[in-house]
């Protein structure tokens, strides 16, 4: 139906389809494809926008809606099959010439309404076009994002940050994820790279000039302090790592306690609906179920662990596996006891040790008079006493989860938000210690393919040396249309 597409729907946009692989293995030519795509979400819907991309963008808008519009102003006008004439819709049609575009090439965007139909047609109209058909061809998953990042419209950062822009669910998320996309990371990363491309002149002109009296002798020394003043920035940076990625992810705060204390009950009284299986029969959350929840405007996911006790049952024994596994990993413990047992299986908390725990009794709707003595301060001096059934103190705990993360995340804008970026800048740093080492003995040679190696580590991190292998990575992330 379309020239040149194999199996293609125009329903393919953003959001409808998982994201893919890409595999895009051309080579970078100047005569490429010109690409189209419907870049908004699910249909029906309002409006549509559908996005083509390339040096023939602009023959295909004027096929379909007659003239070309003056660039970056919208035009209204009708868009017809170029094959039989026939008015399509009435649309908007912006043209931005490139490369003061987003690909930076030629682009031409069509704002129809928003039926299955309308877009279909337009879809089909692009493969009919009488000249430049064959010129075109559906785009896909992150085809305009990598265009822009081949024509250096973005650095990879802001790829990334745009692809979590995206993603975010939560203000603290999309915060970052904008300062990502404006280069928060990417121009550090080029202004470290930059000046370690001074340091790295001085130490190769002290060794390509070793014998002429007028180089000073020591330019080695300036290079080196230098290194050290970039190391001293990058550690600040790698310190601040992992709270950056986990707001990628969210805070992860488990509820973990003997069997039967409630910790499924809890679970859905927190995220006011039925996610997880609530049994009187002890031992039969077997998997951990996890929610997501947006507190203040901070990520968490709140897990619900499998009862942790010895059983013989090997199918409970692996849920116990897996729940002290992921609670492990937490951020925060919730140690769910029944305060009515006193205390029976509390000792289990102990293998959270370095981590935060806090301890809830709960079930103080069936115990209120008992419960006050019911204290371990050995476990955690902060203690909520909360009925996971009727609600009572479910949402003073809520708003400690809440204080907890805003403080876990602090204000301070974070530079690293993914591993890619805490390796690139783990091995730069590593770089730049040897450098400082063998400054040390004054091996000039070995200092300099050090400082080149950092060097190499920060164009890595931003996409200007060195990264195919890992575009195709990246990029999967991206849905069509982007
Ligand atoms: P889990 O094994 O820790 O996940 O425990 P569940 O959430 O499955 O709860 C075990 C039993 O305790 C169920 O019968 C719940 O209805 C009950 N239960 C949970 N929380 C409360 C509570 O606050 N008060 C009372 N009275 N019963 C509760």
């Amino acid at each position: 139906m379309i020239a040149g597409s194999q199996r293609w729907s125009p329903w393919a946009a953003c959001g409808l389809y998982a994201p893919r692989r890409i595999g895009l293995n051309r080579p970078v030519s100047t005569d490429r494809d010109t690409i189209f795509a419907l870049s908004s979400g699910r249909l029906p819907a309002a409006i549509a926008v559908v996005r083509i991309s390339g040096p023939h963008a602009g023959d295909a808008l004027k096929e379909l809606t007659g003239r070309l519009p003056a660039p970056r102003r919208a035009m209204l006008a009708k868009v017809r099959d170029p094959a039989s004439g026939e008015i399509i819709d009435e649309a908007l049609a912006l043209w931005f010439p490139g490369p003061h575009s987003e690909t930076g090439e030629d682009v031409a965007e069509i704002q129809l309404h928003g039926g299955k139909a309308v877009v279909n047609a337009t879809i089909a109209a692009l493969g009919r076009s009488m000249k430049c058909s064959k010129y075109l061809r559906p785009a896909e998953a992150g085809e305009f994002t990598r265009r822009a990042f081949e024509n250096g419209r973005l650095d990879l950062t802001a790829v990334e940050g745009l692809a979590d822009l995206i993603g975010a669910e939560t203000e603290a998320q999309r915060r970052q994820a904008y300062r990502q996309l404006k280069g928060l990371l990417g121009q550090r990363a080029e202004s470290w790279r930059q000046r370690l491309t001074g340091a790295l002149a001085l130490v190769e002109a002290r060794i390509d000039f070793s014998d002429e009296a007028d180089v000073p002798e020591d330019l080695l020394g300036p290079a080196l302090a230098v290194a050290r003043e970039l190391r001293g920035e990058i550690a600040g940076a790698l310190a601040d790592a992992a709270r950056g990625e986990r707001l990628r992810d969210g805070l992860i705060v488990a509820i973990a306690g003997p069997p039967n204390a409630g910790k499924s009950t809890l679970l859905n009284r927190i995220a006011r609906r039925d996610a997880a299986i609530v049994s009187p029969i002890p031992g039969t959350t077997r998997d951990v179920i996890e929610v997501h929840l947006d507190l203040d405007g901070y990520p968490v996911t709140v897990l619900d662990t499998a009862g942790i006790r010895d059983s013989a049952d090997p199918i409970e024994q692996e849920g116990v596996r897996r729940a002290r596994e992921r609670a492990k990993d937490a951020d925060l413990v919730l140690w769910l006891a029944d305060v009515t047992e006193n205390m029976p299986g509390n000792e289990g908390a102990g293998q959270f040790e370095g981590q935060h725990v806090w301890l809830v009794q709960n079930k103080i709707d069936i115990a209120n008079s008992q419960y006050s003595n019911n204290r371990n301060p050995k476990l955690s001096n902060i203690v909520f006493y909360i009925s996971a059934q009727t609600g009572e103190g479910v949402n003073s705990l809520i708003t400690r989860i809440a204080q907890f993360a805003a403080e876990y995340f602090g204000s301070e804008p974070k530079l690293l938000t993914r591993e890619r970026h805490r390796l690139a800048l783990q091995s730069a740093g590593a770089a730049l210690d040897r450098a400082s080492a063998e400054g040390t003995a004054g091996r000039e040679d070995i200092v300099a393919e050090e400082l080149r190696l950092a060097a190499r580590a920060l164009g890595r991190l931003t996409g200007r040396v060195d990264v195919e292998d890992i575009l195709d990575v990246i990029f999967r992330d991206f849905c069509i249309g982007k």
